[in-house]
């Protein structure tokens, strides 16, 4: 005699009849075959499994219509993008995290483009011969800059690598203990220059350097300066740094070249848009810099991308640099660089059209008066299980830069009532990323946090909260 379990397993039917199954042979033309027969074999031995542990429902019968919708299921979840939108209520509005910059819909189509069609990538149209890829957006760069020349390379890590390999390979750079920063996911300064083949010779303190300390650390050995844009934290009291202007007028004397990683950088001045100044690509030249980079999609707003500006000749020998040729863009991330830089031509299209910018410039009371509208709407959706409150809370810019300038704004705290407050926070902030499109914010003082300021999309956002799952809330 079989015992039930054995029955039952016996019963199930072998993979080869159920994948003659109707329902099943018809996810085929969807999702391929192997796709099809690699999920079915998993979805049975699962079935297997079950019985093993009692878990089955109806006793354990075999149901084939169940069996396939499973099978369906799975393969849905499968086909599914791994990238998704999602909403960033984080306060950081360059979150790397999150892809950093939110680019401008013309350039999506752009790049759209370009990917569908061949296009000119290297390819001089009015020679007929091979052309140069980075000659697309090197015009643009160097009318916003007022540089002689410019590169474009994977981004500003890989920049500061280039403009290191190319002009002090086995040779030794200067630089300010006070710049030896590390940029989150693991770029660190000293560690791109070993790694650019250059020496590093430390000079100064961590909070003073003065240009006599640059003077004396150079040898017949030194083949540049350089200055680092401390982007992601700021030294306070008694501090000093050698100006930009004394250093290049060091490097001039010396014959080096000075080469100022900007880190964010910006190509116009955002104190017109009511924020605090950011070094500009153009200061940093005029200050007498011979090679800047800076990060396509930082401050700038558009693709990841390492931008480098600055006189022609070192920007020629980056250019020729045979590691160049591992760095360099390609053409999806050229046509959005081309479609942002061209807005920065025109200040009003900019502030209209640029995410990055337009998110920046929010003002608070613009932001409170979108959370008071919503608020009723989500204190809805909770029905009553949870406290949600209109309240003040600060974004700041995010991706190292003005680390210690925080925007003022609004956002909606979403909170459990009672003595399991703080525990419930997690729980809230985890049925918000669960939703159709995440709604990532932050959990802070035992509520969950979302800062409206990156708040667009509004519709799908109110659209979905009917979807929140409540059940933790209940127990
Ligand atoms: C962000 C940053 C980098 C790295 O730029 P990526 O574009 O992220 O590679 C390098 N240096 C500084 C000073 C930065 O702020």
């Amino acid at each position: 005699m079989l015992n039930p379990e054995a029955a039952a397993r016996r019963a199930i039917p072998a993979l080869d009849r159920l994948l003659k199954l109707p329902a099943v042979e018809s996810l085929v033309s969807r999702y391929g075959r192997p796709a099809v027969t690699d999920t079915a074999r998993e979805v049975l031995a699962e079935v297997r499994e079950a019985l093993g542990t009692g878990r089955t429902p109806d006793g354990g019968a075999f149901d084939e219509s169940r069996f396939a919708g499973a099978c369906a299921a799975r393969l849905e979840r499968e086909a599914q993008p791994s990238l998704r939108p999602v909403f960033n209520l984080t306060g950081t509005v360059l979150h790397t995290n999150l892809g950093r910059a939110v680019m401008p819909e013309h350039a999506a189509r752009a790049v759209m483009t370009v990917m569908t069609r061949p296009v000119n990538l290297e390819f001089d149209l009015a020679g007929g011969e091979r052309g140069e890829r980075d000659s697309h957006i090197e015009r643009r760069l160097t009318r916003l800059t007022g540089a002689e020349a410019a590169v474009v390379v994977n981004n500003n890590a890989a920049a500061v690598y280039l403009a290191l390999n190319t002009l002090a390979l086995r040779r030794e750079v200067p630089v300010s203990r006070g710049e030896l920063i590390e940029i989150g996911g693991a770029f660190r300064i000293p560690d791109i220059m070993a790694r650019a083949g250059v020496k590093m010779v430390e000079v100064g303190t961590t909070n003073r350097t003065h240009l006599k300390d640059y003077a004396g650390a150079i040898t017949a050995r030194t083949a540049a300066l350089m200055k680092v844009h401390t982007s992601n934290y700021a030294i306070q009291g008694f501090t000093a740094a050698a100006s930009e202007q004394d250093l290049a007028e060091l490097a001039r004397e010396r014959g080096l070249p000075l080469i100022t990683d900007l880190g964010s950088g910006m190509l116009v001045g955002l104190e017109d848009y009511g924020l605090p100044h950011e070094r500009t690509a153009r200061e940093a030249l005029a200050a007498g810099a011979d090679v800047v980079t800076f990060s396509g999609d930082k401050l700038l707003g558009a693709a990841q991308a390492g931008l480098i500006v600055g006189r022609r000749e070192p920007i020629e020998r980056i250019r020729r640099n045979p590691m160049k040729r591992a760095l360099r863009v390609d053409k999806m991330t050229l046509a959005a660089l081309d479609a942002v830089l061209a807005l920065y031509a025109n200040p009003e299209r900019l502030r209209r059209e640029l995410p990055t910018l337009r998110l920046l410039a929010r003002p608070r009371e613009e932001i409170e008066a979108q959370a008071r509208r919503l608020a009723p709407t989500l204190a809805a959706a909770f029905h009553g299980k949870a406290d949600v409150a209109v309240v003040p809370c600060t974004s700041q810019i995010g991706s190292g830069s003005l680390p210690v300038d925080l925007l003022p704004s609004a956002g909606i705290a979403v909170s459990a009532h009672g003595k399991r407050r703080g525990a419930l926070a997690g729980l809230i902030s985890a049925a918000f990323r669960a939703l159709p499109v995440p709604v990532i914010g932050r959990v802070k003082d035992g509520a969950f946090l979302m800062d409206l300021r990156c708040l667009e999309h509004e519709d799908e956002f109110l659209a979905q909260l009917a979807h929140i799952d409540l059940k933790e809330l209940h127990a």
